[in-house]
């Protein structure tokens, strides 16, 4: 018995010794042909979660280093991916594929509408937080043609299929309600023939309505004849309550009305030329307007001369610098208050006509502050200025020395009842000057009288384009 069982014993080592060295030739033959062991040869990785290809390997049969790996995991898209994992001239692919397997995390709100708004599934959402676009849809068919308390199941679906389950109550009533008018205590009044926006400082409220319509009804009107009149706001909801709210109006008498008028302005000034310019407009007796900037403050006297005379000093720009002035609205109007103070010192007066650098329709302050021209005409007016652009161009802003007559030609091209036109008062533009009597005799032969511009002179605006 003894004996039996020390052979067992025996024959067992050896079966033992003869398996492991077996396993070992195996293994390392196996080795021999796969020198670079991997964890997996299909992995599956979460959206937005760190995946390192090196991070793969469990084991190789050299130097590490020499593994050349191939192929990028974009860890942020769902989809699969080939990673190559090379030694010499072994070579093991490993597919991964990222996957989005939780679901999305929904807050949902409740909604009270009007019997007329889409219900959309989307509408019903708050807030949703998943790595993937989560779509919705209503879990029944759902009717919400009655008013009604309605309990909606929502299911939310992300890229990966997973579903999110929850509901909201919607509340349909209908709309009985007319919308409400509102407008600021700013009393229109305009002159004849200078039509005003009513709808300016007007808003329009409703309930249910996000988009009420707002109308203007001036039947009861004569805009032909000076006085006191009523306009009638009409504000109706898409469900068709209507309100309307009156509001008084006044036409003053508009001494311009029938006259054609020339506005002569100059940019830039002022500038060893002012002199030459006032001379002329002093000869013609006509009056006309300088926009002007602070860089050459040594001709500013010319300015107390031409404020004197009757002409209008406008504002230009103190610097004149387009990235810095549109670099914000900010630096907009510190640039604008420092011409503001300059002329002050010299009028006396507060003045509010501006004109922009390269006018309201310049593009060239895209690149310093997009949009700013769109905001800077709106808030120049609602801060009590207006701002001059031109419709008649003399063109000398092209060039210098542009030949007199090419200016003449061009100045005198201009045919609306009111004419705004643009030319400038800088030491290098001479033929200006020379052409300037020409397009003067010319306008009064027309028949047109020459006004400095006023806070409501015809103000032409040129399209926003910034
Ligand atoms: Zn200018």
């Amino acid at each position: 018995m003894k004996k039996r069982l020390r052979k067992y014993k025996i024959r067992y080592k050896r079966v033992f010794f003869a398996a492991a060295i077996l396993f070992a030739g195996i293994s390392f033959l196996y080795l021999l042909f796969h020198p670079v062991l991997l964890k997996a040869s299909t992995i599956e990785v979460e959206i937005n979660s760190e995946f390192k290809p090196e991070d793969q390997i469990l084991f190789v049969l050299g130097d590490d280093k020499e593994v050349k790996i191939d192929g990028e995991v974009d860890t942020s898209k769902l989809g699969e991916y080939t990673i190559n994992y090379k030694l010499h001239q072994y070579q093991k692919e490993v597919k991964i594929k990222v996957q989005d397997t939780k679901a999305p995390s929904i807050t949902t709100k409740n909604l009270k509408t009007d019997m007329i708004q889409d219900i959309e599934p989307a509408s019903f959402i708050e807030k949703c937080e998943d790595a993937t676009e989560v779509t919705y849809h209503f879990a029944n068919q759902e009717d919400f043609t009655k008013p009604g308390r309605y309990e909606v199941p929502i299911i939310a679906t992300d890229q990966g299929k997973n579903e999110t389950r929850t509901s909201a109550i919607l509340e349909r009533c209908e709309d009985i309600k007319a919308p409400t008018i509102e407008h600021s205590d700013k009393k229109i009044e305009f002159k004849q023939g200078l039509l005003p926006d009513f709808l300016e400082d007007v808003s329009i409220k409703d309930d249910f309505d996000e988009n009420p319509s707002l109308d203007t009804d001036t039947s009861q009107v004569n805009f032909d004849q000076p006085g006191d009149y009523t306009l009638i706001y009409i504000g109706r909801d898409r469900s068709g309550n209507e309100t309307q709210k009156t509001r008084s109006l006044t036409i003053l008498k508009n001494e311009e009305l029938n006259q054609k008028i020339v506005y002569l302005t100059f940019d830039d000034g002022p500038s060893k030329n002012t002199e030459r310019i006032l001379k002329i407009l002093d000869q013609y007796d006509v009056k006309a307007t300088f926009f002007v900037t602070g860089n050459q403050p040594s001709y500013n006297d010319w300015l107390k001369v031409a404020h004197e005379k009757g002409h209008t000093i406008g504002l230009h720009t103190f610097t004149h610098d387009f990235a810095s002035v549109y670099s914000s609205t900010d630096a907009y109007y510190d640039d604008l208050r420092k011409i503001q103070d300059m002329v002050k010192d010299i009028t006396n007066e507060e003045v509010k006509l501006v004109r922009f650098p390269g006018g309201s329709s310049n593009t060239i302050s895209k690149q310093y502050f997009p949009k700013i021209m769109t905001i800077l005409t709106k808030s120049l007016q609602d801060k009590g200025y207006q701002y001059f652009d031109w419709n008649c161009d003399s063109g000398d802003a092209s060039g210098n020395n542009i030949p007199a007559d090419t200016l003449i030609q061009n100045a005198t091209a201009c045919q609306s009842q009111y004419i705004n036109i643009l030319m400038h008062d800088t030491a290098a533009k001479d033929t200006t000057v020379e052409a300037l009597p020409k397009i003067i005799e010319h306008y009064k032969s027309e028949g047109y009288v020459f006004k400095a511009i006023e806070i409501d002179s015809f103000a032409p605006h040129h399209g926003v384009n910034n």
